[in-house]
């Protein structure tokens, strides 16, 4: 049965959870929701000298929920998975984000795809590039390998903006 929907997933974990470390409970998030493919986990060191770190991975989720219903099923994973409200940047047991959407752009009800924050972020452009490089943004036509290596070496893109 072919799906309406491909989506890439962000996931992450600082808590250990019932199903152990956040390596273990990102892969049993994983497993809960049913991805088609899951990328390697990457450990990311947490900012500050209280944190622990993170466990970061992304996933390729083949479904037929619209943006909206598959965020409403994230957040019920999030939940069984014991997160509670609040705590933005604190531990916490489980993250799921959406970064891309194969029908393009979404806004709206407080939902936005692509992630605002994605193209920024190593923790989710490294993951993602190892499973779906390729994969296009719609808001600036680059690739996710693309939006890597703009990270991974910094140019000014602003003709406009401020000089050193
Ligand atoms: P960030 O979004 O910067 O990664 P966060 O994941 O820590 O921050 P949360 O507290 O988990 O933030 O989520 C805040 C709200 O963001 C959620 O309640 C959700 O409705 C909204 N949201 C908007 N766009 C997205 C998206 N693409 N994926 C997941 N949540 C989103
Ligand atoms: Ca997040
Ligand atoms: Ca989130």
């Amino acid at each position: 049965m072919a799906a309406d929907n491909l989506y890439a997933i962000a996931l992450g974990s600082n808590r250990r959870s019932r199903h152990g470390s956040p390596e273990a409970t990102v892969r049993a998030a994983a497993e809960a929701l049913g991805v088609e493919r899951l990328s390697p986990i990457h450990r990311t060191e947490a900012m500050g000298p209280a944190g622990r770190g993170f466990a970061n991975a992304a996933a390729i989720l083949d479904c037929d929920l619209d943006p909206p219903s598959l965020l409403d099923r994230l957040k019920q994973t999030e939940r069984a998975f014991g997160r509670r409200a609040g705590r933005r940047w604190g531990p916490r047991v489980l993250d799921l984000d959406i970064i891309l959407w194969s029908g393009g752009a979404w806004g709206g009800g407080g939902l936005v795809v692509p992630h605002p924050e994605f193209r920024r972020r190593a923790f989710v452009l490294k993951p993602l590039a190892e499973i779906a490089a390729d994969w296009r943004d719609p808001l600036t036509g680059a690739t996710v390998r693309q939006l890597l290596h703009r990270l991974r070496r910094p140019r000014p893109v602003d003709p406009t903006g401020p000089r050193p």
